[in-house]
């Protein structure tokens, strides 16, 4: 491990006592034929965005502000306005300086290569789309976007066009228009959670990136794959309550670890997983 790999743009520099779990973990991906991949803040913080849980997130430095569902619903034109005011500050500037790391771009690497088929994520960053992630399932919104909070509806946010004294609506529906984040108390997108889930069920292995796995429902993908006889690979520095019922644990960084598996996966499938042969009908 070690080398520089041009093709990939980034250099996988992980610790060599890894090199037997590394190659534990690059075998169950190519045994494995539908494969998830359940992301958290963790795979971002090498991107400078802090996670919620470490000593710069939110949670340890304060409260979710005016982030809460049941305020924007009592009074919408007010969340407007605040966020608004906010923005004039530059209030957002150093999540919108983040770029994709290695962790990111591996992760999109393994899509290309046929090694994970969708992502789950917890982040709202757009990093994942940033590296290249095609099939990818946003939990948490995304802070790029808006959504109509009737019907569902999403637009880019610089392309929806409103005024800037109102509250924004739904042109299909005339529903009232949010940020697509998730806000604290507000249930999480339909859509996303049908498909996370009917992912999982597909799976026979779950990749566990960067996330304290104590935020459900999301928490429950890598559940139903094991339940159903999958195996699970945890990417994270410190323990989780699923670290137990992992296979695999690599106990680092995402952006060091998941580099050192593609490049694993590369050595033996140079050009990606072979398709599997047609089955006799
Ligand atoms: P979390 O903050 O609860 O946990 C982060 C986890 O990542 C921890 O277990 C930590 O040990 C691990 N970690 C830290 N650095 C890592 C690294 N370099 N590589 C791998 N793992 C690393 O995160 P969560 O489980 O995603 O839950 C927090 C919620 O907060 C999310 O659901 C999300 O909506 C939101 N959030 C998003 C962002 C973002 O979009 N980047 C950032 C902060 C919070
Ligand atoms: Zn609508």
């Amino acid at each position: 491990m070690g080398a520089s790999d041009r093709r990939l743009g980034y250099t996988s520099r992980v610790d060599s006592s890894l090199s037997p779990l590394i190659a534990q973990a690059a075998r169950l991906l190519s045994e494995s034929l539908h494969i998830v991949a359940l992301v958290g803040a963790g795979i971002s913080t090498e991107s400078g965005i802090p996670a919620f849980r470490g000593p710069d997130g939110r949670w340890s430095s304060g409260h979710p502000g005016s982030n809460q569902y049941q305020s924007f619903l009592a009074d919408p034109a007010e969340w407007w306005r605040e966020r608004r005011a906010a923005q004039s500050r530059g209030g957002y500037s150093n999540w919108d300086d983040a770029k994709p790391n290695s962790g990111h771009l591996a992760l999109a690497d393994l899509e290309t290569m046929g090694f994970v088929h969708h992502v789950v994520t917890q982040n709202i960053d757009n990093l994942h789309q940033l590296a290249g992630t095609c099939s990818i399932s946003e939990f948490h919104g995304n802070r790029f976007k808006l959504r109509c909070i009737d019907c569902g509806g999403r637009w880019l946010r610089e392309t929806f066009v409103h005024s800037s004294d109102s509250i924004p609506t739904c042109p299909d529906c005339g529903g009232v228009v949010k940020s697509d984040t998730v806000m604290f108390g507000e249930p999480i997108p339909r859509d996303a959670i049908q498909r996370s889930l009917a992912e999982a069920g597909r799976a026979d292995c779950c990749l566990v990136i960067g996330t304290s796995a104590v935020v459900f429902p999301a928490a429950n993908v890598p559940l139903i794959v094991r339940q159903n006889g999958g195996r699970l690979i945890e990417i994270n520095p410190s323990p989780t309550p699923l670290s137990e019922i992992c296979d695999v644990v690599l106990r680092a960084a995402a952006g060091e670890v998941l580099p050192a598996i593609v490049e694993t996966l590369r050595e033996v499938f140079p050009a990606g997983r072979p398709t599997p042969a047609p089955r006799d009908s």
